[in-house]
C-alpha cells in the first residue's frame, strides 16, 4: 500500500478551505506570519510553497525577511509584536535562522498559542506531557497518514531512526502516545540494521539518500520516509529509503516525493486554522 500524502494532503486542504470560508463569515481571516532567512535559497523556496498553499485555502500572511544585518533585538521585538497582535494566528520561524541569531531563544519567546509549527520548548513540553497544544507538523503528518489508512500502532514495535528536535524525537513521542513500543536510533546506534529489522513501523528521519534498502526492513513492515535529499545528477528530491527495493516487501510505504512532505505543509496550515477557530471559543 502506498501512503499517498499528496492526495490526502489535497483532500485535507479542501476541508480546510471550507473551514476558512466559515471563519470568514464570522469576520476572521486566518493569518500565518513567517520570519525567514532571505539569504537561504531552500528556506525561501519552502516558504514560497507554504505561502502559495496557504493562499489557496484563504489563509493570509506576511513574510518578514531577515538577513545578516538583522539584530537580535529587532527579531525579539518582532516576535513580541506578533505574539500580541490579535490578527495573527500563527507564527513560523523558518529553520534555519541566520547563524548570528539565537534560534532557541527566539523559539522560547514564541507564544505556545501561535507556535503552529509545534517546535517551541512549550509546544514540545506539551507533547511530552500529553497536554493539548500544537504538534510538530512533520511527525503529525506521518501520524495522520497512519490514522487515515487505519494502521494501528498499539503494541507494535516502532523504530525511529533520527533524534532531531523537529522530527525524530517528536515522532517517537507521538508513536508512544499511540501505544507503540518505541526504539529511537541515531548515528551512534550499534547494529542499526538489526534494530531496524525488528520494526513493525520504521521511521526514516536521517537525511541520507536511500540509506535504508530492503536489508533494513522486516517483510510486512510499515515504512515512513521523512527524508528529503538532493543527489547530484538526479532531478528532484530523494528519500532516506530505497523505495524500489523496499516497496515490494513493505505492507505500506510513503513515497518521496508525495508522502510525508506534502503532509507537513498541510498539517502546518491545519494548525493555523485550529488557532483561528480557537478564537471563537470562550
Ligand atoms: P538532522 O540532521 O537534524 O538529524 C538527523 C538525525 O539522523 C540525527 O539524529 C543523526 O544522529 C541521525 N543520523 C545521521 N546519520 C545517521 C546514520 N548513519 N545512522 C543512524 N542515524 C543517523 O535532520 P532532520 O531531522 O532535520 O531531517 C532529517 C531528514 O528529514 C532530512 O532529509 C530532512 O530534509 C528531512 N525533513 C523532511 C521534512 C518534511 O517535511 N518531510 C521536514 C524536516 C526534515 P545524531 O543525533 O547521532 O547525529
Amino acid at each position: 500500500m502506498i501512503l499517498d500524502g499528496k492526495a490526502l494532503g489535497r483532500r485535507i486542504r479542501e476541508e480546510l478551505a471550507d473551514r476558512v470560508a466559515r471563519l470568514g463569515e464570522r469576520g476572521i481571516v486566518p493569518r500565518l506570519d513567517v520570519i525567514v532567512a532571505a539569504e537561504d535559497p531552500s528556506s525561501v523556496t519552502y516558504v514560497a510553497m507554504k505561502h502559495r498553499w496557504a493562499e489557496q485555502i484563504g489563509i493570509s500572511g506576511k513574510q518578514w525577511p531577515i538577513d545578516a544585518s538583522t539584530t537580535e533585538q529587532w527579531l525579539f521585538e518582532r516576535i513580541d509584536e506578533l505574539n500580541a497582535d490579535p490578527d495573527v494566528h500563527g507564527i513560523l520561524l523558518q529553520h534555519p535562522l541566520p547563524k548570528h541569531l539565537d534560534e532557541p531563544a527566539a523559539l522560547e519567546r514564541l507564544g505556545a498559542k501561535k507556535d503552529v509549527d509545534g517546535i517551541s520548548p512549550q509546544s514540545l513540553g506539551r507533547l511530552m506531557t500529553g497536554a493539548p497544544g500544537f504538534r510538530c507538523a512533520t511527525p503529525l503528518g506521518m501520524m495522520r497518514l497512519l490514522d487515515e489508512h487505519n494502521i494501528d500502532c498499539e503494541g507494535k514495535h516502532a523504530v525511529v531512526v533520527g533524534r532531531s528536535v523537529i522530527l525524530g524525537k517528536p515522532a517517537a513521542l507521538m508513536l508512544l502516545e499511540r501505544n507503540a513500543t518505541v526504539t529511537i536510533c541515531h548515528s551512534k546506534t550499534q547494529d542499526l540494521k538489526g534494530v531496524c529489522r525488528q520494526a513493525d513501523i520504521l521511521v526514516a528521519a536521517v537525511g541520507r539518500a536511500e540509506m535504508f534498502d530492503e536489508s533494513y526492513v522486516k517483510p510486512g513492515a510499515v515504512v515512513l520516509d521523512a527524508g528529503y535529499n538532493k543527489v547530484e545528477g538526479r532531478k528532484g528530491d530523494v528519500g532516506d529509503v530505497d523505495f524500489q527495493s523496499v516497496e515490494p516487501i513493505a505492507s505500506a510505504i510513503t513515497p518521496v516525493p508525495g508522502g510525508v512532505g506534502p503532509m507537513t505543509v498541510t498539517m502546518l496550515l491545519s494548525n493555523v486554522v485550529d488557532a483561528a477557530e480557537s478564537r471563537l471559543r470562550p
